[in-house]
């Protein structure tokens, strides 16, 4: 049996919660996703959303091939990895296990280590409560800062300067400021055309 099959097989990662839902966010908002929530995260942001994914132990091990036949069952075009922070593991069997079913394999990280896996897309959201590791900026097909207050845009911009040309960019508002950071973001963007707006588009219509 080949290595890969055989790690495939046998591969488990902590799962805290999966779901088919609309991509609310960045470059695929509004597109049909099935999500696969990992447990486990070290970065400590103060206004995370699932401080309840933190501690990896309190999730179950979930066999990857099992849940790479949920998102075939579900008929979701992509897998979201998400978290938690998913670059936390060797994510190589859960992509091969995804992708052996031609779902693309796309990951939400803030990029505090190195990444492995086979990515279709790759969404590098940097939080300011841990550094990321220099490799995820090669890696990058879309950058998405999160902006809590108006220091956010310089340091938005140091990472634009890093990521490949190709990169998408997107300001997104904490959900908590966004009425007083939107109205900034807007300004920003029409100055810095290069930037776009991402919403959370899922909690407006009260989708996970
Ligand atoms: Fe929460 Fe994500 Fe920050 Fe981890 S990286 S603390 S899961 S927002």
């Amino acid at each position: 049996m080949p290595e890969i099959t055989r790690t495939i097989q046998q591969a488990t990662l902590p799962l805290m919660e999966d779901f088919y839902t609309i991509q609310g966010e960045g470059y695929y908002q509004g597109s049909a996703a099935y999500f696969l929530r990992l447990g486990g995260c070290d970065v400590g942001c103060v206004w995370c959303d699932v401080k309840e994914s933190w501690d990896a132990a309190a999730h179950p091990q979930v066999a990857v091939q099992e849940m790479a036949s949920r998102v075939k069952k579900s008929g979701s075009p992509i897998a979201v990895i998400t978290g938690g922070e998913p670059v936390m593991y060797d994510l190589t069997a859960l992509t091969a296990a995804i992708k052996s079913e031609s779902i693309r394999t796309h990951i939400e990280t803030s990029g505090v280590y190195p990444l492995t896996g086979m990515w279709d897309w790759v969404c590098f959201s940097p939080k300011k409560f841990k550094a990321p590791d220099a490799s995820i900026f090669n890696r990058a097909d879309e950058l998405k800062v999160i902006v809590y207050n108006k220091s956010d845009f310089e340091w938005a911009e140091s990472f634009a300067a890093k990521v490949r040309p190709a990169c998408q960019l997107y300001l997104q508002p904490e959900w908590s400021k966004e009425k007083e950071m939107l109205p900034q973001i807007i300004e920003y963007v029409k100055a810095h055309p290069q930037w776009q707006i991402s919403l959370q588009v899922h909690k407006y219509m009260n989708i996970p």
